[in-house]
């Protein structure tokens, strides 16, 4: 068969399957790709939903992967609105929603995840919502108006985000968090402490180490009452969860691939069946510099992993080992991290960690395993090249800021 008869299906038409489908195009595969997105949008970059469109400065358009006449250019067969919802192997057939049957040679699977609810009472109740995609964003947006009080459960990077979008909308602002740090689960404890600064200082009320029991409509069926797990209650118009995100393995799980709170895949990106492969939040890998599997929920690896898989499914021989790379950003502030911070890791600060600039490296040994901090893109770009290098460093020098990083 030759390669325009062959046909490569995608699952998700998020930002992994987006840059799948223009990879395959972009290395010249004359075949049929097959989108498949139960989304009604083209594919999207989700980060302005918590930030720039969540505030209502930028329009929702503004988040395409490609412009409206690029992605048509693609001539990629796009179904809007359809899930997958059987995959067959054996046979190479893919099932949707509606009853279509899709074969395919290969198959790529970016479907992502959802975002994790609640699960306690009143979870369901109107004014309590989760933020994952361009719908979500709209619903969320409209409810944050001036005045009103949002309780956001999670301390996490979106819940975060939100907050600091709402504070600059006007509305009051409160965070409660079941762990005992924020983002404790990616930062390390200077990071975190950092971020209660910043939070605090633009007036938003944080509890750590708090769960919330339950929540319910107010007396007057105004508003919401939340039970928090000692007993108090908080008064609020808005609740967001930002608790986490589930990933979307079922549709491989159910078709006998090797799952592990994602699709397990090597770093050619295939799966269990070599002829399905699969990227972007959805994919578990063996990342070698963290030394276990992991999952990445990051706008670059789904770029990075989309085009990756494209190409393997090419033939294309690819390695995907990314240096992981994330940013958040908040009242104005750009956070970036490079690379896996791990526990045993020494932490080493440049700069004042008082102020809205400095670097956190960590040391494994006598190199830089990862450096996040605030408001420091240029020294980042100089850590992260001594992360890809595996340069040799003392703290001393990493500290000094006589020192400059472009001469380590
Ligand atoms: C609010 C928000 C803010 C973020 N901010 C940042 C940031 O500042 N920095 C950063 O690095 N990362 C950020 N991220 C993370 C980043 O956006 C994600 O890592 C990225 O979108 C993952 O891309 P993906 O293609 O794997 O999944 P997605 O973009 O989620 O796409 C998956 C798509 O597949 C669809 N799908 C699922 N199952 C099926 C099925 N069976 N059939 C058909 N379609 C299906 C889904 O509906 C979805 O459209 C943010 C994420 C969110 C939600």
């Amino acid at each position: 068969m030759s390669a325009e008869e062959k046909t490569i299906a995608i699952v998700g038409a998020g930002q992994a399957g987006g840059w799948a489908a223009q990879t395959l195009r972009s290395e010249g595969f004359g075949g049929r790709i097959v989108l498949i997105g139960d989304e009604a949008h083209r594919p999207y970059e989700r980060p302005p939903l918590s930030k720039s469109v969540l505030a209502g400065e930028a329009l929702p358009e503004t988040t395409s992967l490609q412009k409206p006449e690029a992605f048509d250019a693609l001539n990629v067969d796009w179904r809007p609105g359809v899930s997958a919802t059987r995959i067959d192997g054996a046979a190479k057939r893919l099932h949707l929603s509606g009853g279509d049957v899709v074969g395919y040679d290969k198959l790529i699977l970016c479907t992502g995840g959802r975002a994790r609810r609640l699960g306690i009472p009143g979870s369901e109740l109107p004014g309590v919502f989760t933020l994952r995609n361009l719908d979500d964003a709209a619903a969320l947006g409209a409810a944050l108006m001036p005045g009103r009080r949002l309780l956001v459960i999670g301390g996490g990077w979106i819940g975060l985000e939100v907050a600091s979008t709402a504070r600059r909308k006007g509305l009051e602002v409160t965070v409660v968090e079941a762990m005992q740090r924020l983002c404790e689960r990616t930062v390390a404890p200077e990071i975190s402490g950092y971020l209660l600064r910043l939070h605090a200082s633009h007036g938003v009320h944080v509890e750590l180490g708090m769960g919330i029991e339950c929540l319910a409509q107010g007396a007057d069926g105004n508003g919401l009452i939340a039970t928090l797990a000692d007993g108090r209650t908080l008064a609020c118009d808005v609740v967001l969860a930002g608790i986490g995100l589930i990933a979307n393995d079922e549709l491989a799980r159910e078709a006998g691939l090797q799952c592990e709170g994602g699709i397990v895949v090597d770093s050619q990106c295939r799966s269990s069946d070599p002829d399905i492969l699969a990227a972007g939040d959805v994919a578990v890998w063996h990342c070698e510099r963290a030394g276990r599997r992991m999952r990445l929920e990051s706008w670059q690896n789904a770029q990075e992993q989309g085009i990756a898989a494209a190409r393997s499914a090419l033939g294309i021989a690819v390695d995907h080992q990314p240096l992981p790379w994330f940013w958040s950003d908040q009242y104005g502030i750009n956070l970036q991290i490079f690379g896996m911070p791990a526990p045993g890791h020494r932490a080493v600060v440049r700069g004042d960690m008082e102020s809205d600039s400095f670097v956190v490296f960590f040391l494994d040994g006598g190199k830089v395993a990862a450096a996040l901090g605030p408001n420091a893109a240029r020294d980042l770009r100089f850590a992260r090249r001594l992360i890809e290098r595996g340069t040799e460093v003392t703290p001393e020098q990493l500290a000094d800021l006589q020192v400059p990083l472009s001469r380590l």
